[in-house]
């Protein structure tokens, strides 16, 4: 029977099992369960062409017990309302498990941004900032990148709440570019915070990270980056797959020339000794396993033949509910999306602080901060997954949901 994947269901399941194995109140759940803010709006822009189109998006607000809410936006042809809603509610808890001052929010823009020219595309994003300028801001709700939203396009949103407000925000929306405001540091920030949770929690199992042999699935701005961070501390990174193919060497690949030959040929197909297929990439022999493509990579049948030791997930959701179970079961550890790959989220949060303070960081200080927050996260996790002998990500909802009902209770919520 084909698994049931509609991602909302997926999350409010996630929450409903945390607030049971914590034991609290039901009302928990049901604050939880749906945002406490969703908008919905429409606009027009004015095309290249001179027809006017009208387009339809989405701002999630799920909880701001915390702080105000945080989240990215996606331009995809395919976003829905609920979807919007479940990585809102993600958000809330990948902040909480890193303990940044933040509740969670999601924004979504249905449009296909490869039918976009650059002129269309700016329109488009001032529009829609337009149409959520009465709802987000620095202290009430900041956005930032998602699927196919860009740092130009977080200046373009920028510069378009300043003219409302009629002074400069730098603090309404993160992942800027450097020259206007952004931090050092960002770009890379969610494959070094991986690498941070990765090398702790290989030492909890025994072996180190330098030597190690790792697996990166996707190549783009979270695979790229891992593949050299992790070839920087010694990994040996024997296999890297992209849309069109698998590169593989056992002898590990050599990522400065994978990124060369992916410019010249699009892919990094027919790149090192071998060009493998999903199945039997997910079933070498190796270590550390880094999903960083996308949702639902990891299926039932992938789970049964996976060796690796560890597997740290970079991408959102890339283990379905039910591969989940069968990888626990065979006692590979996994670390959770929402500690994995929270490190992006650490640096949008310290690009705000240094907005909000107007004084900037060196990339040394904000990679330095970035491991004592992921760190402490790691450890935050471990300590609650060894108490409740549970998984680790079971650990991390539990350890999140758990700061989250302690906030709303003392705000008297409940
Ligand atoms: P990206 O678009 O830059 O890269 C995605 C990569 O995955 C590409 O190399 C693509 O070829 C590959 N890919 C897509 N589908 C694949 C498939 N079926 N098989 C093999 N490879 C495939 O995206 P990104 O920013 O690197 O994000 C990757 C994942 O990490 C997403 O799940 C995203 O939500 C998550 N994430 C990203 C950030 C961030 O800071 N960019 C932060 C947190 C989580």
């Amino acid at each position: 029977m084909e698994e049931k994947l509609n991602v909302l269901d997926i999350v409010r399941d996630q929450i409903k099992t945390v607030c049971g194995k914590l034991g609290l109140e039901p009302v928990v759940y049901e604050l939880l369960k749906e945002p406490v803010r969703f908008h919905e709006v429409t606009f027009p822009v004015r095309m290249d062409d001179g027809s006017i189109r009208v387009f339809k998006g989405y701002r999630s607000q799920h909880n701001d017990a915390m702080g105000p809410t945080k989240g990215g936006i996606r331009f995809h042809p395919d976003v829905y309302a609920d979807e919007v809603k479940a990585l809102s509610m993600w958000m809330t808890f990948k902040c909480a498990t890193l303990g940044l001052p933040y509740g969670g929010a999601k924004g979504g823009l249905i449009v296909n941004t490869k039918e976009l020219s650059q002129g269309e595309l700016e329109r488009v994003s001032r529009g829609f900032i337009r149409a959520l300028a009465p709802y987000v801001g620095p202290e009430k709700d900041i956005p930032a990148p998602d699927m196919y939203t860009t740092p130009q396009i977080m200046a373009w949103m920028m510069d378009e709440y300043d003219k409302i407000k009629g002074y400069p925000n730098p603090g309404m929306i993160t992942g800027k570019p450097i020259a206007v405001g952004g931090s050092l540091g960002r770009s890379s920030a969610t494959s070094r915070g991986c690498l941070f949770v990765a090398r702790e929690a290989a030492r909890k199992l025994g072996f180190d990270v330098k030597g190690a042999r790792v697996v990166i699935q996707g190549f783009g701005n979270v695979g790229g980056f891992a593949a050299e961070l992790f070839a920087e501390a010694g990994t040996k990174v024997i296999a890297i797959a992209d849309t069109k193919g698998c590169a593989y060497d056992a002898d590990g690949l050599d990522i400065k020339a994978l990124e060369a030959y992916k410019k010249e040929h699009g892919s990094v197909a027919g790149f090192g000794a071998a060009n493998l297929s999903k199945e039997e990439m997910f079933a070498l022999e190796c270590d550390i396993l880094v999903p960083a493509a996308m949702e639902n990579q990891i299926t039932p049948e992938i789970a049964k033949n996976i060796k690796a030791k560890l597997i740290a997930e970079a991408a959102n959701g890339p283990t379905t509910p039910e591969a989940d179970k069968i990888i626990n079961e065979r006692g590979i550890l996994v670390l959770p999306d929402i500690l994995a790959n929270a490190g992006g989220v650490t640096v949008s949060y310290f690009e705000w602080v240094q907005n909000l303070q107007n004084y900037y960081w060196t990339e040394e200080e904000v990679n330095a901060k970035l491991e004592v927050k992921m760190v402490q996260a790691f450890n935050d996790v471990w300590a609650m997954h060894e108490k409740y002998n549970v998984s680790m990500r079971d650990a991390a909802y539990m350890t999140a949901i758990d700061k989250v009902a302690r906030a709303m209770k003392l705000r008297g919520w409940y």
